[in-house]
């Protein structure tokens, strides 16, 4: 064991995540486009948008999920490219072999993410740093793309630590430096607080987590609801969530952020029927079995932000059966919208054998 070790006490996690993981591929494959800004994504004249871009194109300003319109505007050199998601599904599944020769404890986060717990792995005389190191650097050599590591003995400070020196780089917070290293640590960064709930810390001038410390569990259920509850820990630092392998998918959805608000029925539907292409194309690229659907659903969410979801109970993936509920539960529309999204529900296993049970 390594003089090291003893600075683990707990779990050993690490997160890696891969640097704008689609440009970067896209790149490797054509390094005529290196040292050029890239991006990859939908068509700026078709009202695309952003899903990655390489770290020249973020000196523009430009991130994922912006639109592919906005980007040209603030770099007109940018070189945007269609998404192959195909292409790069294969190269994860090639970077995902090399996390098991680590630890068979992986929990894949995204198609570029995922915990490794390696606590019980005796590599690299049980240095955590060391393994991420290895997994880098093997990753850089076998594929020609880079990663960022975080390690840390949880998923919340792993997972933070993997951004904290990106892009080709790592960082480790050992569990006695964890109350002291999350104190500073902003607020955006926690998993959940998302976009609104920041704005709301910020308007109560809670940046930083140690901005949070003086609330009780109480109030910050009062202002987040249930969450606030996850939260009251998240913020010290504590996060005894599994590395969990096992990861069933019980629902698959897609949706889409326009970029002018829609106000009238029929450009729902307009979108709906684009939306009901995108997600059977989903289905197809990652072999999701739709043959245990138990219900449909719908995601509206309006230009001040108010989200609404509709379900109905449903045993197949029809368009009809999505404009039906969106006939249903939207007559007129009162507010603009600014996003659409559509989903089902997936029967899991102990449920579908009940359903064998009754059918018998
Ligand atoms: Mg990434």
């Amino acid at each position: 064991m390594s003089r090291k070790s003893k600075n683990w006490k707990n779990r050993k996690i690490i997160h890696i995540d891969m640097d704008s993981f689609f440009a970067s591929i896209e790149i490797r494959d054509n390094p005529k486009l290196k040292d050029k800004p890239v991006a990859v994504g939908g068509k700026a004249t078709e009202r695309g948008v952003l899903t990655t871009c390489n770290y020249l194109a973020r000196e523009y300003g430009l991130h994922s999920a912006m639109s592919s319109k906005k980007a040209t505007q603030l770099c007109k050199d940018v070189i945007i490219l269609p998404v192959d998601i195909a292409k790069y599904r294969r190269v994860s599944a090639e970077i995902f072999k090399i996390f098991k020769c680590y630890s068979k404890k992986i929990e894949p986060v995204s198609i570029d993410e995922a915990f490794i717990d390696v606590s019980d792995s005796k590599y690299c005389g049980c240095d955590p740093e060391e393994m991420a190191r290895q997994i880098r650097l093997c990753i850089k050599k076998d594929f020609g793309l880079t990663a960022s590591a975080g390690i840390s003995s949880n998923k919340l400070i792993a997972k933070i630590c993997s951004d904290w020196r990106k892009p080709d780089n790592q960082f480790c917070v050992y569990d006695y430096d964890i109350s002291n290293f999350i104190r500073d640590v902003s607020l955006k960064s926690i998993p959940g607080i998302g976009r609104v709930n920041f704005e709301k810390c910020k308007n109560l001038n809670m940046l930083t987590c140690k901005n949070m410390y003086e609330q009780s569990r109480s109030d910050l259920v009062n202002l987040f609801g249930s969450y606030g509850n996850i939260l009251f820990d998240l913020i010290r630092g504590v996060d005894n969530r599994e590395v969990k392998t096992d990861r069933v998918r019980k629902s698959v959805s897609v949706e889409d952020t326009f970029l002018k608000d829609l106000k009238d029925i029929n450009s729902c539907l307009e979108k709906i029927s684009l939306l009901y292409t995108k997600l059977i194309n989903r289905c197809e690229s990652s072999n999701i079995n739709t043959g245990n659907i138990k219900e449909i659903f719908i995601k509206i969410k309006f230009n001040d932000f108010e989200v609404i979801s509709r379900q109905k109970k449903s045993k197949c993936l029809h368009i009809r059966e999505f404009e039906n509920l969106f006939n249903m539960n939207v007559m007129t529309i009162t507010k603009p919208i600014r996003l659409l999204g559509l989903g089902f529900k997936i029967c899991q296993d102990e449920e579908m054998s009940q359903i064998d049970i009754f059918n018998r």
